[in-house]
């Protein structure tokens, strides 16, 4: 087999990118480990930025989500009893985000996909890099007990933070930036109306607590826990009643509960890999970095990557600038970093941490009245959350 662009990974990433590349007219092959139901079995983020809307409109894969999508023009934070909206629209002048589900982006990029008749080969094992660094790339797997190579000219590391293309390139190479926080959160979704009309982020001395939503009839609600924290012991009752419980009373008593869909623990992490380029193997999306959800920048900071990787390799194959292809890694990173500093400060400013004394439980306190009373920061959260610009390739 042969291709221009080898994919590996059908997450987000790499089925946006396929779907760029492909409307380009760029032959592209994506390679995937997992079936495609179970990729859209994960249950993971729900906000995109403006930036991303953009992106899914500019890949032809926009029509549900235009209907569907939900547009948020503030966010609501709770800290010690004091409530405050951030008026996204008014601080940014005019920018919102929309709520729209990472399962319901995939699903319809998988759609966009099969229809346009590109391959995706699923059910991969055993997937392997060669010749990364030289002239003619190509990856080896293994499907059904037969192992096939798939020569192309790039190959696009889509596949996550537990991939094969990060631990491709030599570990002299890159340098690995890491914070793993004390908790993790704990998810459950539901097919109950939301509690708010807008997602509510609350402080409690129990533990951070985010209600989300995927519709008008579906929330997706997290609970800070502790990392030996088990899900089976969460039943949904214990799970509704610790969220009413850190919850402001008039908002709890709006909460409708029901039945759990899905429940999981995910832990905390910042983490990023420099560089995201070795040789003619990029690294996109979660593969090169990972954020604390607080931001609700994971899935964002990947199509951001995406719209890089895409605009690059664009001009190379129309005008034959493989001059670009060293701009990837410091264009990507510079956002990237914004988009971890941001992740960190709001899981710092919300967050429960025992560890920390009483002095620095009143300086986390009084971070949140200053912010929430400088207009300047208010702007600073507002721009960061509604998603900081793509800077242009060149
Ligand atoms: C539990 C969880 C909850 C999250 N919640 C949020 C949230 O609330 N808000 C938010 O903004 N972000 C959230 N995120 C982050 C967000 O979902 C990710 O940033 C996003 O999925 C990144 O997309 P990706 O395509 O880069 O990686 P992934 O979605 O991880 O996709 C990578 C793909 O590569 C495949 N793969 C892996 N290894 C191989 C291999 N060796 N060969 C072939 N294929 C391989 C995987 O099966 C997968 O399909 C969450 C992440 C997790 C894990």
């Amino acid at each position: 087999m042969k291709t221009k662009v080898a994919i590996i990974g059908a997450g987000p990433s790499g089925l946006l990118l396929g779907q760029l590349l492909h409307m380009a007219g760029i032959d592209n092959v994506i390679i995937e480990r997992q079936s495609g139901e179970y990729v859209l079995g994960r249950i993971r983020a729900g906000v995109l930025e403006q930036g991303m809307v953009d992106l899914m409109r500019e890949a032809g894969v926009s029509e549900r989500m235009d209907v569907e999508g939900l547009v948020h023009d503030g966010i609501e934070l709770v800290f010690g009893g004091r409530r405050d909206r951030i008026d996204l629209k008014a601080l940014t002048g005019g920018s919102s985000v929309l709520v729209y589900g990472q399962t319901e982006v995939t699903r319809d990029l998988m759609a966009a996909r099969e229809a346009s008749g590109a391959t995706t080969i699923y059910e991969a094992s055993n997937v392997q890099l060669h010749d990364v660094k030289g002239e003619a790339p190509y990856v080896t797997f293994e499907k059904n007990g037969e192992t096939y190579r798939l020569d192309c000219d790039y190959v696009a590391g889509c596949d996550g933070f537990h991939g094969v293309s990060r631990k491709t390139i030599p570990a002299e190479v890159l340098t690995h930036y890491e914070r793993v926080y004390p908790f993790g959160w704990l998810g459950m979704l539901s097919d109950t109306p939301p509690v708010n009309h807008e997602l509510i982020y609350a402080h409690h001395e129990r533990g951070f607590v985010l209600c989300s939503q995927r519709s008008m009839t579906r929330s997706r609600y997290y609970l800070q826990v502790a990392l030996s924290e088990k899900v089976e012991d969460w039943s949904d009752e214990r799970f509704w009643q610790e969220l009413k419980t850190r919850l402001p009373q008039d908002v709890a008593a709006r909460v409708v509960t029901g039945p759990s869909l899905e429940k999981s623990i995910a832990p905390l992490r910042s983490y990023v890999v420099e560089p995201m380029q070795y040789g003619k193997l990029f690294l996109v999306g979660d593969a090169a970095h990972i954020v604390p959800p607080t931001g609700a920048k994971g899935l964002n900071l990947a199509a951001s990557d995406v719209s890089t990787l895409y605009r690059i390799l664009n001009r190379v194959y129309r005008d034959g600038r493989t001059d670009l292809l060293e701009n990837y890694s410091q264009i990507a990173l510079r956002r990237v970093w914004k988009a971890e500093r941001f992740s960190w400060l709001m899981t710092n400013l919300l967050h429960e941490y025992s560890e920390r004394d009483a002095f620095d439980k009143r300086m986390q306190r009084t971070d949140y009245d200053y912010y929430m009373t400088s207009n300047a920061v208010l702007k600073t959260i507002a721009e960061n959350y509604v998603g900081l610009p793509y800077e242009p390739i060149e």
